[in-house]
């Protein structure tokens, strides 16, 4: 099983793969929790590359293309291998998060930026993609309030936050069966509880 963490910056992703990763651990399932882009040693080079030096020093499709290289490589030594040995793969961020960030939010366009990922990832889905909706104001809070990351677009304005927003909410939209899109300023325990239940239904209860 794939299941997919994905939202704007800020919106609680990784709070929530760890919690959903922790409570199927505790039933006795293999979990392998990761992230995107990364999880192998190519995938944060290539991480550390497009995020470390700053958006904006690399032009938009040589980040698509780096996004894309960090996840064809992920699929293919991480996540691919892990299902096939019938663990559960839970990741933060994937093939959505492109779309919103080069498709949109650099202007790539959607259809484009689909298709160079479903080449890098052998055209892999996840079964599931849960949604961390966040709304641009919320977002700013919670990205000001939490820990520091450097590597965010924390100074992106208020509209590039709206736009990746709408970008999520409209793949949601498009394939509701695959999505549980949920509101991220709800709590935290009653999120984790909502995403097990999902998750627990998708494994046979
Ligand atoms: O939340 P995470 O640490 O994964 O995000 C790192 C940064 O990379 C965020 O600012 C996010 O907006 C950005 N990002 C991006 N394009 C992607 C994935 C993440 O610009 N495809």
């Amino acid at each position: 099983l794939f299941v997919v963490f994905e939202g704007g910056d800020g919106a609680g992703k990784s709070t929530q793969a760890a919690r959903l990763a922790e409570a199927l651990s505790a039933t006795g399932r293999e979990v392998v929790r990761t992230r995107e882009p990364g999880g192998t040693e190519i995938g944060e080079k290539l991480r550390a590359l497009v995020l470390d030096h700053g958006h904006g020093t690399v032009d938009a499709r040589t980040e698509a293309l780096m996004f894309a290289a960090a996840r064809a490589a992920h699929v293919e030594q991480l996540v691919l291998p892990a299902i096939a040995a019938g663990q559960i793969v839970v990741c933060d961020r994937y093939v959505d998060s492109s779309v919103a960030y080069q498709g949109v939010g650099r202007g790539l366009g959607v259809d484009d930026v689909l298709m160079i990922n479903r080449w890098a990832t052998q055209a892999l889905r996840p079964d599931l993609t849960v949604l961390l909706d966040v709304d641009a104001a919320a977002g700013r809070r919670r990205r000001t309030a939490g820990e520091a990351a450097e590597d965010r677009l924390e100074s992106e304005p208020d509209d590039f936050h709206a736009s990746i927003r709408d970008a999520l909410l409209a793949l949601a939209d498009a394939e509701p069966e695959r999505y549980l899109v949920l509101d991220a300023d709800r709590g935290i325990d009653d999120l984790a509880e909502q995403i097990l239940t999902r998750v627990q239904a998708l494994l046979g209860g």
